[in-house]
């Protein structure tokens, strides 16, 4: 069966997988959806033996149906290669009866790079099959992660540049050390005076611009996106659901279509909608946690249907998931509007103008499936401290939230119950060495951090880390949120 993509917002437009990969977010505003989820078509019990790679391709092949077998396996050669520092991969592991999926052992050491070790390949296959000359430019908003891996993913890859937007003061020291230093002719970062949202808000506005897009078109470029509304990067995002689905079955964990849970640590919504379309494929998932740290927005969305972005935006140590506007929700919405466009463009209008809108009791009951948690500052803090001293294990700051709402909502099902972990804790050591002990680290700096957490996990020191230690800057662009299209225009020549 071929799965074409069609946009949240209306009916009008129907694209191959490649198409929209290479144009990342729909014509009219709406993001990219298929137009079926296809059903998983390995028998369950198969997907213990199967390798990483394997896995993906029996489920990208069925959402990217516009590639051949040929194309589609030399991505994922490309991509999921010793670039990763474990040949499993996204390895699982258990600890005080949970199981963490580790999904932070790519270049980078954060979820990310799952998706975006994948995404250069596909978008440059997507181009040749399509027959675009242009040069693509990459447009991405980060708040830390994606930044980086999207450009380690996109660097000095032919025919291509990017850009990166992050907020300038909501972002780690490690991620923005990372960021600053990266190599790559085609590769550009900038800081912004604004917060994510404000980056996200800037980038959605140039995709939207038709008159930017000719005199784009004019001069040879044309954008795209890493973000996660781009669907090259939710399918690869799909694949680590069944594998870890995969990995329980190996290890004697579950029997055949046992239903687990799965807890994810969310943002803007990318990482738990691949989960929702792996459950929708047919993989056994009961109930997806979707955990928040305190921007709660999600957490009081699942609660009472009512989606408000008007609050405070709170920068935490988990700065990855301080996000109030969680665009891939669009997508989750479009489902239980039972893919009515015009209900999904009423909700989007509403929220961009009025900041907020309410669903209805009938699709409320459609989202059954998730249960929405949160964690405080001080309580994921304290869970990182808890789970270090009872199963020796130092988790990063952000699957520290969902670990914590394993612990006082999932755990009690007594389920078997998967954590999406998505950082490694050497990107976040400050904050998960005052964890554990505030008095002790408060006075080291960044790198004598990395030594000690070195000490206490046993962990060796990942090389994305040991590269930075004496890495040179060499971006050092700033400008206000309201200047981001200048700037864009200025770096391209325009
Ligand atoms: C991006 C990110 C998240 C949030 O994922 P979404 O797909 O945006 O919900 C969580 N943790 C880390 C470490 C991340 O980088």
């Amino acid at each position: 069966m071929s799965i074409m993509y069609k946009s949240t917002r209306s009916n009008s437009e129907k694209v191959t997988a490649s198409q929209a990969i290479l144009k990342g977010l729909a014509d009219d505003g709406g993001l990219f959806v298929p137009d079926s989820i296809p059903a998983l078509s390995v028998p369950l019990e198969a997907l213990a033996g199967m390798s990483y790679q394997e896995t993906a391709y029996e489920v990208m092949k069925l959402f990217l149906s516009d590639f051949t077998e040929d194309e589609l396996k030399a991505c994922i050669r490309g991509a999921y290669d010793d670039k990763f520092d474990t040949k499993e991969i996204a390895p699982l592991v258990k600890k005080d009866g949970a199981y963490y999926l580790e999904l932070f052992h790519g270049k980078t050491i954060a979820f990310k790079d799952m998706a975006l070790s994948i995404l250069p390949y596909l978008m440059t296959t997507s181009a040749k099959k399509n027959g675009v000359e242009n040069e693509i430019v990459i447009l991405t908003a980060t708040s830390g992660d994606t930044g980086k891996a999207a450009l380690a993913g996109f660097a000095d890859v032919p025919g291509t540049s990017i850009i990166v937007f992050y907020p300038k003061n909501g972002v780690s020291p490690i991620q923005e050390k990372q960021m600053l230093t990266q190599k790559g002719e085609n590769t550009n970062v900038v800081g912004i005076i604004g917060n994510f949202d404000d980056a996200q808000t800037g980038v959605k506005n140039m995709f939207h611009s038709r008159e930017l897009a000719e005199r784009m078109n004019a001069k040879g470029y044309q954008f795209s996106s890493a973000n996660s509304i781009n669907i090259g990067r939710l399918v690869p995002q799909i694949v680590y659901y069944v594998y870890a689905y995969g990995q329980l079955l190996r290890q004697g964990e579950i029997s055949c279509d046992e239903k687990i849970n799965v807890v994810v640590p969310t943002g803007n919504f990318g990482n738990i909608l691949a989960a929702y379309y792996a459950k929708n494929m047919g993989l056994p998932i009961e109930t997806l946690y979707c955990a928040s740290n305190e921007n709660k927005v999600l957490f009081d969305f699942f609660q009472t249907g009512k989606y408000d972005r008007k609050r405070e935006f709170i920068l935490t140590s988990s700065p990855s998931m301080d996000i109030l506007i969680s665009s891939n929700l669009e997508r989750l919405i479009y489902r239980i509007t039972g893919e009515d466009a015009d209900q999904t463009k009423a909700f989007m209008d509403a929220l961009s103008s009025d900041g907020e809108y309410q669903i209805t009791e009938e699709m409320k009951e459609k989202l059954a499936g998730f249960v929405g948690g949160y964690a405080s500052e001080a309580e994921t803090a304290a869970n990182i401290k808890k789970v270090y001293e009872k199963a020796d294990y130092i988790m990063d700051t952000h699957t520290s939230v969902a670990s914590h709402v394993y612990y006082y909502k999932a755990k009690e099902t007594g389920r078997k119950t998967v954590i999406a972990s998505t950082a490694s804790p050497y990107k976040f050591t400050r904050s998960v060495m005052d964890a554990i002990d505030k008095d002790k680290y408060d006075s080291m700096s960044d790198f004598e951090l990395v030594d000690e957490l070195n000490k206490l996990s046993g962990v060796k020191i990942p090389a994305a880390i040991e590269e930075i230690r004496t890495a040179p800057i060499v971006h050092d662009i700033v400008c206000d949120k309201s200047e981001m299209q200048a700037t864009v225009e200025k770096i391209l020549g325009l």
